[in-house]
Formats: C-alpha cells, structure tokens, sequence
C-alpha cells in the first residue's frame, strides 16, 4: 500500500516565497533618502544593512513616530541609525514558511528578513505573504487529504490533521510542537543577541488522585481552568505550551531565572489561593509544584540547548515534588 504521508507536499521552504533582491538603506541614510526609498518602491518597511548583514529596519510607523518626535524642529540630523528598531528578529532560507508564519505571530512581527547559510541578508518576507502562502498550502493539503480519505484510514486522517495544527484542544495553549519551534527560535535569538530567557515546568499535584475522586470530566474542568489561570498570570510575550498530562511548560523570553522563581513562586501561591477542592491531597485545595532553569549568556560560555533546560527544571520540579509540593524551586547548577 502506498505510503499516504509521502503523499502530502513537503513543506514550502521560506527562499522559495521570499523577495529578493531587498530595498536596503545604509546606516548614515538620512530621512530624505528613507522617504524617497520608501515611496518608489512602494514598501511599508527598508531594511538597514551594514557588510550585507540586516541591522535595524524602519517601517513606514517608525517614519511616523520620527515625524512626530521632531517637528516642527530640524530634521536634518536623522539617520537611519536613530530610527531604526534593532535587534531585528531573522529566519534562516532553509525554514519552512510554517515555521516562519509561527515566529511572525509569536515575535508579534510583520516583516521577516532572510539569511542565507553565510548569514547574509538573501531576502525578506511579510506577514501578509506567509498568510497567503499557508492558505495555498492549506488548501492543496485539504484537497490531497480528500483524496486520500478515498482510501485511507480514519487514523491516518486524524493523524495528518492534527500534525497540521499547534494549539492543545483542551487547554488551547501550544502544543508540543509549537513549543519546540518558539523554543528553537528563542534560543536562537537569545544567542545571537546575547539575551537571557527562563521555562518554569508546572505540574498539578495530586492529580491521580483528583481524576479518581471527581471524575475524568471533572479533571477536564479542572486543567481548563489552570491553563486559564496561568493565561492571566503572565506578560503577552510569554507563551504556554502542554508538556504532558497535567504538566505545562512556561516560556519566558528576555526574563532572568532569579526573575523566572519570583514568578513561578506566585505562580504556585495563586492557584493555592483560589481554593479549588481537592480533598483527597494533603493541602485539601488543588495545588501544582514548579521547577524553573534558565538561559544565562553571561554566565555561561558553551550554549545550553533548551532540551537541557527543560531537563533542568525537570531536575527543579522534582525537588520541589520531593520538598512537599505547592512550591517552586529554581535548577541550581552546583548541585549537579
Ligand atoms: P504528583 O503530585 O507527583 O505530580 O502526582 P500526580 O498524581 O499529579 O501525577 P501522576 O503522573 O501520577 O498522574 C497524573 C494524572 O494526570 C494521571 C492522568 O490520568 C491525569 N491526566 C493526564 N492528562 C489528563 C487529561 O487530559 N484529563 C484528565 N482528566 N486527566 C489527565
Ligand atoms: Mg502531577
Ligand atoms: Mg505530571
């Protein structure tokens, strides 16, 4: 029988939908230039590049938000050194768009600049075209999919549709694959930028026993309800992703561990606060427990890899499993 999966198109790479050449601005370019490059080539945003490398960029806002800034005075001095927004968030030629439209909406970004496998600037990507080129995509792979449901499986269908999405059913936050794909990406950036970012593992204590007291449904209600909770305790740049059964993994771009264990440790106190019953654990209302690791570039030299972040506060979680629950405890390194 033929493989149905080897059916389905391979996913668009971003070099094969980008725009290239790219309208560039030097650093020195003045507002004159910028408006001009602007209004010929009919752009909404001109990158700034400097050896071939994409350092800043300036949108049609950023233009606005100048003029605002300095008139009625001069305008003379404006480079586009002073009014481009820097660091710029960037994808490699070789992603997939999926990848690409995953990082637009995750970074809140509507302007992709490409690199190519000598880090130079090959092209650039809007948001508006990541849309239309998943929408085409989308559609080709529902019309290959009803041609296979002729002969398919129900299983396999199932199985294909829900590789197409990102979003747990249940708890409607990222699944397992969007948050390798936002984690690849935030390791990248805090790398290249030098930034820190923490993930804080929450786990529901007790929730055996909560499913075999209350129900299945009621567990159901109950992981909603966490996931909500934790949607209201975090910054829009946060995401949250289901790890595993009642396990969620928290992304904290740009923040420090010592900064992520404050968090978690509220984190932890809120949800104990809201009193929802649980009679059968030892604090006789839901609790969860957290660990929490973190991406120091200062501190350290060689790149930990977020796999092993997430083994790090695996570390931390069962700690504070272990110190009782209804806590949280940071990864420390000198221990391990
Ligand atoms: P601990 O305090 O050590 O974390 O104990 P625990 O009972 O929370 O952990 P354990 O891993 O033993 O059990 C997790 C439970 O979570 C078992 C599983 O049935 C339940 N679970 C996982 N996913 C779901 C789900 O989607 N819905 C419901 N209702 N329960 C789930
Ligand atoms: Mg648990
Ligand atoms: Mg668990």
């Amino acid at each position: 029988m033929q493989n149905k999966k080897s059916a389905l198109p391979r996913s668009t790479l971003v070099k094969e939908f980008m725009s290239s050449p790219v309208i560039s601005v030097d650093i020195n370019a003045d507002l004159f230039e910028i408006i001009n490059t602007l209004n010929q080539h009919t752009i909404s945003c001109v990158l700034v590049v400097e050896n071939n490398y994409p350092i800043g960029m300036i949108t049609e806002r950023s233009v606005v938000r100048c003029l605002a800034k300095h008139l009625p005075g001069s305008l003379d001095e404006i480079r586009a050194h002073t009014m481009m927004s820097a660091p710029i968030i960037s994808i490699h030629e070789n992603e997939s768009l999926f990848d690409a439209t995953i990082l637009c909406r995750s970074q809140k970004i509507r302007h992709l600049p490409v690199l190519n496998e000598h880090q130079a600037l090959a092209g650039i990507i809007t948001y508006s075209d990541l849309v239309e080129a998943n929408h085409l995509q989308f559609e080709r792979r529902a019309a290959l999919l009803g041609k296979a449901a002729e002969s398919d499986s129900t299983e396999s269908l199932n199985k294909h549709l829900l590789e197409m999405t990102l979003t747990d059913p249940l708890m409607e936050i990222g699944n397992r694959r969007a948050m390798s794909i936002d984690l690849e990406q935030t390791q990248q950036l805090a790398e290249r930028y030098k930034r820190p970012f923490s993930i804080v593992l929450i786990d529901i204590d007790f929730f055996k026993l909560f499913n075999d007291h209350y129900g299945h449904l009621a567990g159901d209600k109950c992981l909603i309800e966490f996931a909500n909770l934790l949607k209201q305790s975090i910054r829009n740049v946060d995401r949250l992703y289901r790890y595993g059964g009642e396990e969620i993994l928290l992304l904290l771009p740009e923040t420090e561990s010592a900064k992520a264990i404050h968090l978690a440790k509220r984190i932890i106190n809120s949800i104990h606060k809201k009193c929802y019953k649980h009679e059968k654990s030892n604090y006789n209302y839901l609790t969860a427990s957290a660990g929490v690791s973190g991406y120091e570039p200062k501190q350290n030299s060689d790149a930990v890899h977020w796999q092993k972040l997430i083994e790090q506060a695996d570390i931390a979680l069962y700690q504070a499993k272990d110190q009782g629950r209804n806590c949280a405890k940071l990864f420390n390194n000198q221990k391990h």
